[in-house]
């Protein structure tokens, strides 16, 4: 039978606003071989960090909801005003890389300089140890989070192995949701390889409030992710309203964040009950010598 996850009394499930504050940095790790870059994706990302940033900090300041913001070191070098400004709200500023870089990517030696960077970057601009990462990309390797613990990081937010937190091993895991992430349904290259168009902004509150909603039934994390480029668009802050509005009104349900959801698991009896290992199966392993030969060709 599912063990349910134990929330402190009168609480139910939990709402974890996050935003992961990239501009240009995914686009400029992507295209580092290369000698020029798209000006139309460019500009898109900017808007980001000109407006985006500041329709999501005033949404999120009307609903006194604090959130949790990921931010790559290029941003927040590039933009010396940017962490003072989340930092000022409240908002816990979490780790995103230096340019976005995509884990499996690097070698364990590349990422461990880069996760040493961004907590040099926060500590040096707020005054405050970063407790999180979340992976640029959603993708993880098993000894990045050797990384991750060496540095004193208590939680990854990149994974989505159960739909409340947990471990694999000794690393917290606060689980994101697809389903909820905005570059599914916004992200909008216009180079003619978009394989649909963006979503409109009322047919995303809805299928976003049914993730909500199923996820809070069962008892879980609600962990959506934005970005100031995609929904800090003026035309889509009525999704990051919906989202708020929502949680407000939601008896029983924690608004938190992922800093304070994993600081919570930690101390909880769910800390024991939902460990897992983060090694990879090795699938040769279970393959039966000159049966499959399918397999083996
Ligand atoms: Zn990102």
């Amino acid at each position: 039978m599912k063990e349910p996850y134990r929330w402190p009394e009168n609480i139910r499930a939990a709402f974890c606003f996050t935003i992961d504050v990239d501009a240009e940095s995914p686009q400029l790790w992507r295209g580092r071989r290369q000698t020029s870059l798209s000006m139309n994706e460019l500009e898109q990302r900017r808007y980001g960090l000109r407006e985006g940033i500041w329709n999501l900090l005033e949404t999120l300041r009307r609903y006194e909801v604090r959130a949790t913001c990921f931010v790559p070191v290029y941003e927040a070098e590039t933009r010396p005003w940017l962490l003072e400004a989340l930092a000022r709200d409240n908002h816990e500023i979490g780790l995103h890389g230096v340019l976005h870089e995509v884990v499996s990517e690097l070698t364990p030696d590349e990422f461990a300089r880069i996760v040493e960077k961004g907590v040099e970057t926060v500590v040096r601009r707020t005054g405050t140890k970063p407790a999180g990462f979340r992976s640029p990309a959603w993708e993880m390797t098993p000894w990045a989070f050797d990384v991750l613990q060496k540095a004193g990081l208590s939680y990854d937010s990149s994974l989505s192995g159960h739909d409340h937190p947990y471990s694999l091993d000794d690393t917290i895991e606060i689980p994101i949701q697809w389903p909820i992430d905005d570059a599914v349904f916004f992200r909008y290259s216009g180079t003619g390889n978009d394989r649909w168009p963006p979503r409109s902004t009322a047919e995303t509150v809805k299928s976003w409030l049914d993730v909500c909603e199923g996820i809070e039934r069962h008892g879980g994390a609600v962990i959506p992710t934005v970005h100031p480029w995609l929904t800090g668009r003026s035309y889509r802050i009525p999704l990051a309203e919906a989202l708020l509005e929502h949680a407000r009104n939601t008896a029983g349900l924690w608004i938190c964040t992922a800093g304070e959801l994993a600081a919570y698991h930690a101390a909880s009896p769910n800390l024991g009950s939902f460990r897992h290992s983060r090694e990879l199966p090795v699938p040769s392993s279970f393959m039966l010598q000159g049966e499959l030969a399918c397999l083996s060709a």
